[in-house]
């Protein structure tokens, strides 16, 4: 997996920051996550290809997460984009989007599906042979859902030699990745386990943006390899975070290790601080394996 951070930052865009955006590349997939104002240039900055987004993922209809979007639609409209495109957000993205397309008098070349969510529970909302992508239901002042994206497992790894050994035709090969044990001509059985070795552990990564403090998400986001959750202040600003149904990066530090992910990344930061190192410093008093992200900067796992 590969995730691009376009934009990390809460409120305005500025002229060094920009609103939430990023880029998650997990099995020939493009996704684009959030959608805030500018990441029509970030994705041209970061050199992401717009025409291999065919899935938008938009957590909340807060301005700073979604305001691109019908910019990007639109500037996909005017590259002749011709691939469909699927959108999933919170009931009323529908309304918004082609309000402002129709009254603009513009139409896409292109199938534009929108999958609107309204569950209050996690639910599966893209799924094909080798991911799946569930809702982490969030705290936020209106509806909100993060991101869940899991690979599944793939299949066995064929030990090369082994089957040369047994003289095994390539016919085979499929049940064999697939688990199933080899009978020789002379009916011994040989066990999948000599034939195979096991295949690569499935990755995941989960996006929580924008949320209070809620432990509720702790059974959603088990063990999962990268966890982003949103900081937008500090500690002594414990009180403003309440208030706007933000957390501080203690709070998402303590998610963190309640849900025994392998590393947490830090973003949706207030541009009131002066240094976003301080917001490492915080989560690290709970949690030892802290990232930070920026824009433009680039995380594989
Ligand atoms: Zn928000």
């Amino acid at each position: 997996m590969k995730l691009t951070i376009l934009g990390c930052y809460a409120a305005t865009p500025r002229t060094f920051s920009n609103p939430t955006a990023q880029v998650l590349e997990i099995k020939n997939h493009t996704f684009l996550i959030d959608c805030g104002e500018g990441t029509q240039v970030q994705l041209r900055k970061n050199k992401v290809r717009f025409s291999k987004i065919n899935h938008v993922f938009i957590s909340h209809l807060h301005g700073d997460h979604f305001y691109g979007l019908v910019g990007l639609i639109s500037t996909f409209m005017l590259l002749n984009r011709q691939t469909d495109l699927h959108i999933y957000g919170p009931k009323g993205i529908k309304e918004i989007i082609l309000l402002q397309l129709r009254v603009s008098n513009s139409f896409t070349g292109y199938n534009l599906y929108f999958h609107e969510l309204t569950s209050k529970e996690s639910e599966v909302i893209f799924e094909d042979q080798k991911v799946v992508v569930k809702t982490i239901p969030l705290k936020h002042r209106i509806y909100t859902n993060g991101f869940l994206f899991q690979e599944k497992k793939g299949e066995r790894k064929l030990n090369v030699d082994a089957v040369k050994q047994y003289d095994i035709e390539t016919c085979y090969f499929q049940n064999i990745k697939n688990g199933k044990d080899f009978t020789l001509d002379n009916g011994q059985i040989i066990p999948n386990s000599a034939l195979t070795f096991d295949p690569i552990e499935p990755k995941s990564y989960a996006f929580c943006s924008d949320t209070a403090f809620d432990l509720n998400i702790v059974s959603t986001i088990q063990n999962v390899d990268v966890l982003y959750h949103e900081t937008t202040f500090l500690k002594q600003e414990e009180d403003k975070a309440e208030k706007t149904m933000h957390s501080t990066a203690q709070q998402a530090s303590l998610i963190a290790k309640e849900a025994n992910v392998k590393k947490l990344i830090l973003g949706h930061y207030s541009t009131r601080y002066e240094s976003i190192e301080c917001f490492k410093l915080e989560a690290e008093e709970h949690f030892s394996n802290v990232l930070l992200a920026d824009d433009g900067k680039v995380f594989e796992f």
